[in-house]
């Protein structure tokens, strides 16, 4: 490897550690906006049928981990949101 292609060697680590460091920045936020995101979760209910997650203030949002979210929160309560339950109650 003659001195031009060090430097070129050196410039691609240098990339790829950049681009690590930007994975890594990005999954630090990710998991802080998840733990956000579960220290708002006040009892934990779950809608059993769209799987939407109940907030403190009662608003529903979307599982940001589509059901997998059962798999580590043991105090899951299982409802309806208002959505599903409006449908529910309407096919009885
Ligand atoms: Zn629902």
């Amino acid at each position: 490897m003659g001195s031009d292609g060090f430097v070129k060697f050196v410039e691609e680590v240098s990339q790829i550690v950049s681009a690590y460091e930007k994975i890594n920045a990005e999954i630090e936020t990710k998991k802080e906006k998840l733990s956000t995101l579960v220290d708002r979760l006040d009892t934990i209910i779950i809608c059993s049928s769209c799987k939407r997650l109940r907030l403190k203030d009662g608003t529903w949002i979307d599982n940001p981990i589509d059901g997998k979210k059962e798999l580590f929160i043991k105090d899951l309560s299982h409802g309806y949101c208002p959505e599903c339950a409006k449908k529910i109650m309407s096919e009885i």
